[in-house]
């Protein structure tokens, strides 16, 4: 199996003013390439070969002498689902069924917001912060460098890319604008509620 860098759902600067074209093409075209170009340098010949990305990271994450797979694999999932996070004139607050769920499981989506921004702001150096289910039950997660929940048994619905590599050109070091931008007006509510159907 070649891996390939999957297109982005919108244009490149449809994320503007909030991501700039040039973060995000920075950040799609070199960044999740380089993870893609890792993965098809790494797997041929060997017991990888031929298997999906989530089969990859399932197999290799508690494997130390593995970590190579782990991390090439992941990077490459976690930055295929961000890009489906987020959408032109998204953000706010959900609806339906996920907005009822929300509020049980956080109490208020304002308590939704501070939570998550919470997570992502306080993740030490790089990693994401998550919008996870696990055992039926919505929370807030946080992950290091390519870390993910499919690793700890839950299901992602959202997520936030923390490294540095993804919001430094337009933000520098305040990593909180950036979290608070993706809030308010890049979450894709309606992908998180298809990930929370077939959770
Ligand atoms: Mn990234």
């Amino acid at each position: 199996m070649t891996y390939a860098l999957p297109d982005l759902p919108y244009a490149l600067d449809a994320l503007e003013p909030h991501v700039s074209a040039k973060q995000l093409s920075l950040h799609h075209g070199k960044h999740h390439q380089t993870y893609v170009t890792n993965l098809n340098n790494l797997v041929p010949n060997t017991e990888f070969a031929g298997k999906s990305l989530e089969d990859i990271i399932l197999a290799s994450a508690k494997n130390p002498e593995k970590v190579a797979f782990f991390n090439n694999a992941a990077q490459a999932w976690n930055h295929d689902f961000f890009w489906k996070c987020m959408k032109p004139s998204g953000g706010g607050e959900p609806m339906g069924e996920l907005k009822t769920q929300m509020n049980n499981a956080f109490g208020s989506h304002e308590k939704f917001v501070a939570e998550f921004k919470q997570a992502a702001v306080s993740q030490f150096g790089s990693g994401w912060g998550w919008l996870v289910v696990e055992k039926g039950s919505l929370r807030i997660m946080k992950t290091s460098n390519a870390d993910l929940p499919m690793a700890h048994g839950a299901t992602a619905l959202l997520t936030c890319d923390v490294w540095e590599h993804a919001y430094y050109l337009d933000y520098q070091n305040r990593r909180s604008d950036f979290v608070e931008a993706f809030l308010n007006h890049l979450v894709n509510w309606d992908f998180v509620s298809d990930c929370l159907k077939n959770a």
